[in-house]
């Protein structure tokens, strides 16, 4: 069964005879199109895409769905679909639609129809990856962990951090990345006590911590990994947060198998952070799931009660922030199997010293 007709099998239960989805990364995983004006909706008869003059050729050839190109607004166009489908029960993406096209849709709709909110309900399904999604997502990791490894052969103390997030993003286009999955992050000393400190024009230095935390876009699949260096021969107590930090996260890759939490798994790295009294130090979930965007359900968050299955793609990153010293975190994405899981990132997990 295709992705959206697994969505349309789901319609009857939901009491819907459609679900519009307007957000770009769920029409791409439910159609395979990847233009970035689209708007799909998903009946019990079949899909239709809707997109611009600019898209005629592309959307012929990577959608599944019947297409239609359309001048102008894209909702006005599904609008009168609806009308001469006549449909009355329509599901959209509350938690992905701008307020404006929500207006022009109920604005348009036949007194007859109703718009239902639906959330997750796409995203949910792409919790779980398709072989081939796993096999991209393994080659954005490869291409994520080989960008850095190039990089960091170039990395001079001298540079600033912008330098060295240019060099890897670049090395990221090198190795066959459409893209950074996301802004590149390098943070050194006391600026890595940001979770998501954003490159300056700081000197890289010596005698302290460098995080560089970064991700591939590789034929539509995010990858996501944090390393840390340490400029110059590292101090007792970089060694020491460092040395609880992976303890962390090496437990929480222990945890992570098929039928537990995702709560169950970031319990176990907050465990062993409290036990060295880091905790109040981890200020962020222990990892979310990664796919055709760098973040996806599940969070692997505290309360998150998300039973994890196999072929799901998760992040386990750990990290203690200590304001004026530094931080330190550290990122595998992994895949999730029947007995536990399989670490994806290639890089080794020493305390680099630059
Ligand atoms: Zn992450
Ligand atoms: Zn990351």
């Amino acid at each position: 069964m295709t992705p959206d007709e697994r969505v349309a099998q789901q319609l009857p239960e939901l009491k819907l005879d459609a679900l519009i989805v307007s957000a770009l990364p769920n029409v791409r995983y439910l159609c395979g199109f990847t233009g970035s004006n689209a708007l799909l909706i998903v009946s019990r008869e079949g899909a239709t895409l809707f997109t611009d003059p600019r898209y005629t050729i592309r959307a012929a050839q990577e959608s599944n769905a019947r297409v239609e190109v359309v001048k102008g607004s894209l909702f006005a166009a599904a609008l009168k679909l609806i009308k001469k489908k006549k449909w009355k029960k329509l599901g959209f993406e509350a938690n992905r639609i701008p307020y404006g096209s929500y207006a022009e849709l109920d604005k348009g709709l036949p007194s007859k129809s109703s718009l239902h909110p639906v959330n997750g309900l796409v995203e949910h399904q792409r919790m779980v990856k398709t072989p081939e999604e796993i096999a991209r997502i393994r080659e954005s990791v490869l291409t994520n962990s080989r960008a850095f490894d190039s990089a960091v052969k170039q990395l001079k103390q001298s540079m600033t951090e912008t330098d060295l997030a240019a060099e890897l993003e670049y090395q990221m286009r090198l190795h066959g990345a459409e893209k950074p999955a996301f802004d590149t992050i390098v943070a050194a000393g006391p600026n890595s006590a940001l979770p998501h400190a954003q490159p300056s024009n700081e000197v890289l230095g010596n005698n302290r911590l460098l995080l560089i935390d970064m991700g591939a876009m590789k034929a539509g699949y995010a990858s996501d990994m944090t390393r840390m260096l340490h400029l110059g021969k590292p101090g007792q107590k970089a060694r020491k947060l460092y040395k609880a930090v992976l303890e962390a996260q090496l437990a929480g890759i222990s945890a992570v198998r098929e039928n537990t939490t995702a709560g169950a798994v970031d319990r176990s790295t907050r465990q062993i952070l409290k036990a060295h009294g880091y905790e109040e130090f981890f200020v962020h979930s222990t990892g979310h799931g990664l796919g055709l965007e760098i973040h996806e359900p599940p969070r692997l968050g505290r309360k998150d009660k998300t039973v994890l299955k196999a072929g799901m793609v998760v992040t386990i990153e750990p990290g203690v922030y200590m304001e004026g010293f530094g931080g330190i975190r550290i990122e595998d994405t992994v895949l999730v199997t029947k007995t536990g899981c399989e670490i994806l990132t290639p890089t080794p997990k020493e305390l680099i010293v630059a």
